[in-house]
């Protein structure tokens, strides 16, 4: 049986930064990632507010294009223009700098590394054709929206919203990030967030009557989006319920998507991916140092993110009971919810 002081699971950004913290503070620290390759494919649309620059270097690469301003465009026509500086990111390239980051700090990193099971302090993980049994004072499950590691410690499955997207040429070059609302994209909106000569197009949406290849069909039926070339397609499954109630249990913490740190409305969850890996990452570290309890971890999440994410849950909620199919209480209930 192998020993670490932390195991953590999933290389997305959650994991790499919890890694990196618990690893530059001492520990022995396993990262396992069932991916081969860190970050790829890419299942995001890749904006992030300026104020990650806080928290990480972005590598130059990592930048696919500045933005500045939002403009939403909601049902009845109404559109609002935001402030909402930051970047529309190389997904893949952000992930790989922030694992490289934590295999420097001392992190071990396994790739094509799959955890199958979970009993107590032990982590039973698929390495190729082989079986290990790895034994953690500390477990963290970074492994995102469906994480096997909160599922086999107890938490409920969380409440998710389904995206599918195209990365596709833009007819001319786009300054902004737009967001489209629309009565069939139910619980959710249309993106179009830019990357120079290309755009990141794609509907989230609540399961229910249109799943969203189809809303994206819908969205890009649009008359501006004829001729325009298809790179890439993706999509995947977003947390919409908020942070859980609890996020520590015993010795296992969990951050990012598998915790539930994605915004419920907005969906982003990038940067509190970040956010909360570091402050699991923190509190298991000054655990495994020096004792200090785990649950430390819920007053610092709580601290830094719980406004945000109790006003992002009341708002989902309200989404959830009172999303019309009229334009205008539609639109309205939109102006009330939107970026609150
Ligand atoms: C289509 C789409 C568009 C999005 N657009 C944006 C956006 O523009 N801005 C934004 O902020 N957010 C966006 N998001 C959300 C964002 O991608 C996530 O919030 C973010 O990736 C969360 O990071 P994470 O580290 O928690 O999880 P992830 O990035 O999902 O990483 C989890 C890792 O765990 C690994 N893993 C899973 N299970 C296991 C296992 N059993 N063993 C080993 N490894 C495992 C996975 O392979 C994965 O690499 C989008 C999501 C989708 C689906």
């Amino acid at each position: 049986m192998l020993n670490y002081d932390a195991v953590v699971v999933g290389a997305g950004p959650a994991g790499s930064t919890a890694a990196r913290v618990m690893a530059a503070a001492g520990a022995r620290v396993l990262l396992v990632e069932r991916k081969g390759r860190v970050g790829y494919p890419v299942q995001c649309a890749g904006y992030v507010p300026a104020l990650i620059s806080q928290e990480v270097e972005l590598p130059v690469a990592a930048v696919a294009q500045p933005v500045q301003t939002l403009e939403t465009f909601f049902p009845d026509g109404s559109c609002t223009r935001t402030a909402a500086p930051g970047y529309i990111l190389n997904r893949e390239i952000l992930d790989s700098a922030l694992a490289d980051t934590s295999i420097r700090a001392g992190a071990e990193l396994w790739l094509r590394t799959r955890v199958i099971d979970l009993k107590g302090e032990v982590l039973v993980i698929q390495r190729g054709g082989e079986r290990v049994a790895v034994k953690a004072g500390v477990i963290i499950g970074a492994d995102g929206p469906l994480s096997l590691v909160a599922r086999l410690s107890g938490w409920p499955r969380q409440p998710l919203a389904a995206a599918a997207q195209v990365e596709i040429t833009l007819p001319e070059s786009l300054g902004v990030t737009r967001v489209y609302f629309d009565p069939l994209y139910r619980g959710g909106y249309a993106w179009v967030f830019p990357k120079g000569e290309t755009a990141n197009v794609g509907v989230g949406l609540m399961p229910g009557e249109i799943n969203p290849a189809a809303a994206l069909a819908h969205f890009l039926r649009h008359p501006g989006w004829q001729g325009q070339r298809v790179i890439r397609r993706t999509g995947g499954l977003i947390p919409a319920g908020g942070t859980y109630s609890e996020v520590h249990r015993g010795r296992v913490l969990l951050c990012g998507d598998a915790g539930g740190f994605t915004h419920p409305v907005t969906g982003a969850g990038i940067l509190t991916a970040i956010l909360s890996g570091r402050l699991a990452g923190e509190a298991a570290a000054a655990y495994l140092s020096s004792g200090a309890p785990l649950s430390a971890y819920e007053e610092s999440w709580r601290d830094l993110l719980g406004c945000t994410s109790a006003r992002g849950q009341a708002n989902r909620r309200r989404w959830q009971e009172e999303w019309s199919t009229g334009v205008r209480d539609l639109s309205e209930l939109l102006h009330q919810t939107w970026l609150t």
